[in-house]
């Protein structure tokens, strides 16, 4: 992976529960996405975590199992928690994507990772990926970049916005763009 990647500039952005997105920027130290991720919660959010994320890939590219793991000590841990943890981690590290392909459940991996260390579960969530852009955000950022700007796109008949989290495409005609126009 950080063959692929190379080093650069890890951005990474929260959805606030107001609505609002908080980015944040570090620059990359490894390239791998789960410790470029633990050190900027480290150095920009002074949080020390544990990261470990896996996913299991076929011949066919297609995905046969894929986890991830976040752990942060909450108040109280004591070091000989966080050191238990740690061998946890590190046993399971290389094997976390084969590991991923072959659990059932979300369950049985929580009790790899964990070990003997004593656990609950005290919520489950479902996860999905998921965008909060729309053509209708799309349409205010068109009205928000000016009225000269849009009057160049209606004059190229036609204009295409691609949301950068998500890759969806939003194509806009000429009568949405005209429409647009009048809004500016
Ligand atoms: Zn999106």
């Amino acid at each position: 992976m950080a063959t692929a990647v190379g080093l650069g500039e890890l951005a990474v952005s929260r959805s606030l529960q107001n609505g609002e997105v908080y980015t944040g920027m570090v620059p990359m130290v490894s390239g791998e996405v789960a410790e470029d991720l633990v050190h900027y919660l480290l150095t920009s959010e002074q949080i020390p975590s544990a990261l470990l994320l896996g996913v299991m890939v076929e011949k066919d590219y297609h995905v046969a199992g894929a986890a991830g793991f976040l752990i942060q000590p909450l108040p109280g841990a004591t070091e000989g928690d966080i050191q238990a943890i740690e061998t946890q981690i590190g046993q399971l590290r290389t094997g976390i994507s084969e590991l991923a392909a072959q659990s059932q459940n979300m369950d049985e991996l929580l009790n790899r990772l964990m070990g003997l260390i004593p656990h609950h579960v005290l919520e489950r969530r479902a996860v999905k990926f998921s965008c909060t852009c729309s053509k209708s955000r799309m349409t205010d950022t068109l009205v928000s970049i000016g009225e000269k700007e849009i009057a160049d796109l209606i004059s190229d008949g036609k204009a295409e916005l691609v949301c950068h989290f998500c890759n969806e495409h939003y194509p806009f005609d000429l009568e949405e763009l005209k429409q647009i126009h009048g809004r500016c």
